[in-house]
């Protein structure tokens, strides 16, 4: 289940995100590695976190906990920090605090359709 809207602009330097974790709830496959995301994850926490999709051309995502992402830490009620927040992916540090993608899934509970996963040239 997506979670409950968040109010108000978040804290631009992140300070709200631990309370929030709104952008790291979405669907599977969601969030896809490439090879420099790989290399700085490491064989162990690749294993642990990511799977290679099996359809071609076989991307490499995050792997999903139900409608989160399985790299959130629900260890604690009301808290979503990431387990492997100092080697998560570039997909997910697009969605920077107060960005398009940010807003709107604090209005909807969870990651909507506005990101556009791509870098900056
Ligand atoms: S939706 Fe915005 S405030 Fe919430 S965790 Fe993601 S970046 Fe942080
Ligand atoms: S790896 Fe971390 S920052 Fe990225 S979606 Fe998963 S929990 Fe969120």
């Amino acid at each position: 289940m997506p979670l409950t809207p968040v109010r108000g602009e978040p804290d631009p330097e992140g300070g709200d995100c631990v309370a929030c974790g709104r952008c790291c709830h979405h669907g599977p496959r969601t969030v896809h590695l490439l090879v420099g995301d790989e290399a700085r994850m490491g064989k162990r926490l690749l294993d642990l976190y990511t799977e290679l999709d099996p359809k071609p051309p076989t991307f490499r995502f995050l792997k999903n906990e139900g409608e989160r992402c399985g790299g959130l830490d629900v260890s604690v009620p009301d808290r979503y920090p990431c387990a492997i927040y100092e080697v998560r992916p570039d997909d997910c540090r697009i969605v920077e605090p107060g960005s398009p993608a940010c807003l709107e899934a604090r209005r909807l509970g969870h990651l909507g359709t506005s990101v556009r996963f791509q870098r900056e040239p």
